[in-house]
């Protein structure tokens, strides 16, 4: 995926003694480091503008954000043909590899990723990189840091994660001068070939796919649900047509910020989804412009399709959900809009009010509770599982399927194609 199959540009050997004349030897490399998020707990930056101890305006919360394995690719920004991956011609992505620890950025812990080393082809002028989502081909519609290479043998570009409203404070702290605009490269003051970028929730939110009406009927298209009738009997039959089902959730939060809680009733199911308070903290927060239905749209209909569809299965008539879309906390997956998360479940007409969250580590990776709420939770996890559009092994709870950190929710993680 990533062998360097280009031609060289200059095999004259350049010996010593030798007339150079102008002879150009030179092959331009740039390497790109992303420097995380930190977490807005303890980072000095934040709470010199909200005040130490403050929580309300917190949005990297629980988990700093970090990007192994997101998509990426590397393009000439004139003509859009994209210069890394080498092997591209099937639509292959890049990956971000591991990551390693860092602190030198007086705001807090980072996760970093250094890309590696990208040759750029003589006949290039201009680069940009897609990342995430945006990186796919036929989703390719926003190339961040869209740059001039310089003439220079081997160019350090510095890619700095953090909130809008923070980067003036992160400029003068790390002595960088006055911030670049968005979506653009400067050079770093007193050091050669190196440059630095912002990337805030404002550009995220450029970044990342919004679904059309179009892309949630391609993806959910029109079905036919069913169910055992209660009591048993005939079977119950319900078409659903996603486009109109989902458009109650997609609706929600027009041109609002607000972090208050907020409820989506979906009638055509019979079921409720809760928003929680601060569900869209991170998106929001980041970012100088995100509003509430901004961030819902850059959530997979796969994703809350699944759920409904599951739950209305095995009867739950009303779901709160603690985080979906999310640019700049934990892993790739809500970047992506492939994850949704789920802390509590009802059936009003059983009683049962269930929290999904565990006793602790011993529950972890073992059997659901064996009360009612416990059992109906493992039928929901059951149907989720068998669901075309959920990623394989992608349910994780705070019982079976347990990873870090699914302690208080269950995750669910839809294919994006
Ligand atoms: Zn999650």
């Amino acid at each position: 995926m990533t062998g360097p199959n280009q031609t060289p540009i200059g095999t004259m050997m350049c010996t010593q003694n030798q007339p150079t004349q102008n002879v150009n030897c030179l092959t331009r490399k740039v390497s790109f480091v992303f420097y995380c998020a930190p977490l807005d707990e303890s980072n000095s930056m934040y709470e010199a503008a909200y005040g130490s101890g403050d929580v309300t305006h917190r949005a990297i919360t629980s988990s700093a954000s970090y990007l192994n394995n997101l998509p990426f690719v590397v393009v000439d920004a004139d003509t859009n043909q994209v210069i890394y991956p080498y092997n591209n011609a099937n639509g292959q992505t890049a990956a971000f590899g591991p990551k390693v620890h860092s602190n030198t950025l007086h705001d807090g812990a980072r996760w970093v990723h250094s890309l590696p080393p990208i040759n750029i082809p003589n006949h290039v002028n201009r680069i940009a990189l897609h990342i995430a989502n945006d990186a796919y081909q036929g989703y390719r519609r926003f190339q961040l840091f869209p740059w001039t290479v310089p003439n220079s043998a081997h160019c350090r570009v510095n890619v700095y994660e953090l909130r809008s409203d923070l980067q003036e404070r992160f400029s003068d702290a790390n002595q960088l001068g006055q911030s670049p605009a968005e979506n653009t490269l400067a050079a770093k003051p007193g050091s050669a070939d190196e440059y630095y970028g912002y990337l805030n929730g404002d550009v995220w939110l450029s970044i990342s796919h919004e679904f059309t009406d179009q892309e949630i009927t391609r993806l959910c298209p029109p079905e036919t649900l069913s169910r055992t009738a209660q009591g048993g009997g005939n079977t119950e039959r319900l078409d659903v047509n996603w486009t109109v089902v989902l458009q109650p959730i997609y609706g929600a939060g027009v041109n609002s910020r607000s972090m208050a809680p907020f409820n989506v009733r979906i009638d055509a199911l019979g079921i409720t989804a809760k928003f929680t308070e601060r569900a869209v903290a991170n998106a929001v927060y980041t970012s100088n412009r995100t509003t509430v239905q901004q961030a819902l749209r850059r959530t997979s209909p796969r994703a809350f399709a699944a759920l409904l569809k599951a739950a209305w299965r095995v009867r739950i008539d009303t779901v709160d959900l603690s985080s979906s879309w999310r640019p700049m906390l934990g892993s790739r997956l809500h970047k992506m809009g492939v994850g949704l998360d789920v802390t509590h479940f009802d059936d009003g007409q059983e009683n049962i009010h269930f929290v999904i969250r565990n006793q602790g580590i011993a529950d972890r990776g073992n059997a659901f509770p064996a009360s009612p709420g416990g059992r109906r939770l493992e039928a929901l996890y059951e149907e989720l599982r068998g669901d075309p559009g959920v990623s394989s092994g992608a349910v994780h709870t705070p019982w079976r399927s347990w990873v870090i950190p699914h302690d208080n929710h269950m995750h669910i993680t839809v294919k994006f194609e």
